[in-house]
């Protein structure tokens, strides 16, 4: 798919950014480029418009930045998953590894009916921590996980063993 090449071009390599050693994604210059951004959800679409997904779930904060459009696209409401503190109303939360220590995902109670089918969207994973909290928080409310979707997978970590064995559908890899 030609939409790949271009969709990865927009990607911007940022060197030791947060912290040295690592190559920063930087999703942000995608989203500046109106073709390959909508090469972007165009794609996801496609993959998702015939699969009676009925909730787009975004991870905080760049799972916002794509989710959204992807939900009223394929007529599916978008639910926000947050980090803590952030949402007023009754929450469920989930707390996941990073590399040092750790962190939560929260959900609104009542945002996810029971068996409703779900797709999961991110910017890009890398150990599949987080993830693996997003589905958490969905089955917990006994909603049905159908995949995971990220813009990026980084190779060298195996992501999907962290996903409880739900599919993980990526679009690029780090250039
Ligand atoms: P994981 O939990 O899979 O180890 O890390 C994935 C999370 O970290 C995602 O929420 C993602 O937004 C963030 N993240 C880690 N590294 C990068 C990066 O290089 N670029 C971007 N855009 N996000 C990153």
């Amino acid at each position: 798919d030609p939409r790949l090449e271009a969709i990865s071009a927009a990607i911007r390599v940022v060197p030791d950014f947060p912290k040295k050693g690592i190559m920063f994604q930087d999703i942000t210059t995608l989203l500046l480029d109106h073709k390959a951004f909508k090469h972007t959800i165009d794609i996801f679409v496609d993959r998702y418009k015939d699969m009676q997904i009925s909730v787009v779930a975004g991870v905080e904060a760049r799972g916002f930045m794509f989710g959204p459009s992807i939900a009223l696209a394929i007529g599916a409401k978008f639910i926000p998953l947050r980090k803590p503190g952030k949402l007023p109303g009754k929450v469920i939360s989930e707390s996941y590894e990073l590399e040092y220590g750790h962190d939560r995902l929260e959900m609104h109670i009542g945002a996810v009916e029971p068996r409703e089918r779900v797709i999961i969207i991110d910017d890009l994973v890398a150990t599949g921590g987080t993830l693996s909290a997003a589905i958490n928080l969905l089955e917990s409310q006994e909603a049905e996980v159908v995949e995971c979707a990220c813009v990026i997978g980084l190779p060298e970590v195996k992501g999907q063993h962290k996903l409880k064995g739900k599919p993980l559908y990526l679009l690029v890899e780090p250039s």
